[in-house]
C-alpha cells in the first residue's frame, strides 16, 4: 500500500482525493487533486494557473483531475488546479495579488518572503518534492497572443534534458523550445532539481474554449501514456513539434501604445519590421525590427505596452528554409 502526502492531504493506492493545500505562512488554500493509481509507478505533477489569466491551462487541469481514474494509472498524479488563486480572484493576470510579483520569476521561493515567495516555496517543498515528472500548463497571458508551442527544460543534467524532450515531442503543437533558464520558472527550477519538466503554451488573451481545453487534455494524456503512467498508446497528432532555436525575447524600451505588424506564428526575414511603439499622440518612439529570420512565438497584443516588459519573442524555424518567402500569416 502506497500513501502519497501533499500538505495535509493524503491518498492511498487506488484513491482519488480532492481538497485544499494551504500555502505555508498564509491563509491561502490551493485546490488540489491527488490520484493514486491502482498499480504503483511514477508520480507526475501537473499545475495550472501559475499565471492566473491563462485559462486554458487552468480548465485543462480541472477537467483532467475530474476525468482520470485510479484504475487507469500505473503511478500517481498530483494536480494543482490553480497556483495563483488570489490573482485569479482579482484578475491581476500574471501577478500575485498581495505583492505584485510574477510567480514564474520567483522559484524556488522563500518561506519567510512575501506571498509569491511563499507560494513558490510551498510548490517546491510539497508538490515538486513528490514528482518524478512535471507538466506545467500555461497559455498566453491576458495581453499576449501566441502560437501554440511547448518548452522543455534545457539547463539540467543530460538525462533530464533528454527525458523532458521526449515528453515535449508528443505534444500536438508545431514548435518546441528548449529553455535556456535553470531557475525562475517553476518547471525550470524542477528541471534543475532533476525532474524532467515541460511547459505547454496553448491559447491566449484571457480567453478559453472547449476546443482548446480538449486539445490540452489530449496533450496531457499523451505525455502520461508516453511515460507509461496512463494506460493506452500515444494517440495520433496533427503536429510533431520542430525545434525552434536561438530564441530572442525582446522587451519594450518605452511605455506607450503598441502596433504589431505580424500575427503570432508568422515567419519573417531579418530586417522586417515587427511593430512600433508610439506615444499617446501617435509619434513613433521605437521600431521593433527582426534581428534574424524567424518565427514569431508570442507578442504583446494589448494596445498598452510597458517599458522593460515583453514585446515579442521569436526564434529560428528549421522548416522555414533559406530562399523561401516570408509570410505575414
Ligand atoms: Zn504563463
Amino acid at each position: 500500500m502506497q500513501i502519497l502526502k501533499v500538505g495535509n492531504m493524503c491518498a492511498k493506492t487506488g484513491e482519488k482525493v480532492s481538497g485544499y493545500v494551504q500555502v505555508k505562512g498564509t491563509d491561502i488554500e490551493l485546490a488540489v487533486t491527488i490520484i493514486c493509481g491502482e498499480k504503483e509507478g511514477k508520480t507526475v505533477f501537473i499545475s495550472g494557473g501559475v499565471h492566473n489569466a491563462e485559462y486554458v491551462g487552468i480548465e485543462t487541469a480541472i477537467e483532467i483531475a475530474n476525468e482520470i481514474l485510479p484504475s487507469q494509472l500505473t503511478g500517481n498524479l498530483i494536480i494543482l488546479h490553480l497556483m495563483n488563486r488570489t490573482g485569479f480572484e482579482h484578475r491581476t493576470m500574471s501577478m500575485v495579488y498581495e505583492d505584485g510579483k510574477n510567480l514564474n520569476r520567483e522559484f524556488p521561493g522563500n518561506a519567510q518572503g512575501t506571498t509569491a515567495d511563499r507560494i513558490c516555496h510551498t510548490v517546491v517543498t510539497e508538490f515538486q518534492k513528490n514528482a518524478d515528472y512535471y507538466i506545467d500548463l500555461h497559455c498566453g497571458d491576458g495581453y499576449e497572443e501566441l502560437t501554440p508551442y511547448v518548452y522543455c527544460v534545457g539547463v539540467a543534467v543530460p538525462e533530464v534534458v533528454k527525458a523532458a524532450k521526449g515528453m515535449a515531442e508528443v505534444i500536438n503543437v508545431p514548435y518546441l523550445v528548449q529553455s535556456p533558464c535553470g531557475s525562475g520558472g517553476s518547471y525550470n527550477y524542477a528541471g534543475s532539481c532533476g525532474i524532467p519538466s515541460i511547459l505547454i503554451e496553448r491559447g491566449c488573451m484571457g480567453r478559453w474554449s472547449k476546443e482548446e481545453v480538449e486539445l490540452g487534455k489530449k496533450d496531457v494524456r499523451n505525455v502520461l501514456r508516453y511515460l507509461k503512467v496512463l494506460q493506452g498508446e500515444v494517440s495520433k497528432r496533427t503536429y510533431h513539434p520542430v525545434d525552434v532555436g536561438n530564441v530572442i525575447c525582446k522587451n519594450a524600451e518605452h511605455t506607450g501604445c503598441w502596433y504589431p505588424t505580424k500575427k503570432a506564428g508568422a515567419n519573417f526575414r531579418k530586417g522586417e519590421i515587427l511593430g512600433y511603439i508610439k506615444d499617446y499622440f501617435g509619434n513613433v518612439l521605437e521600431t521593433c525590427t527582426a534581428e534574424m529570420d524567424g518565427i514569431l512565438l508570442y507578442q504583446v497584443a494589448s494596445l498598452c505596452i510597458i517599458k522593460g516588459d515583453s514585446m515579442v519573442a521569436y526564434g529560428e524555424n528549421p522548416n522555414h528554409k533559406e530562399g523561401a518567402k516570408g509570410t505575414d500569416g
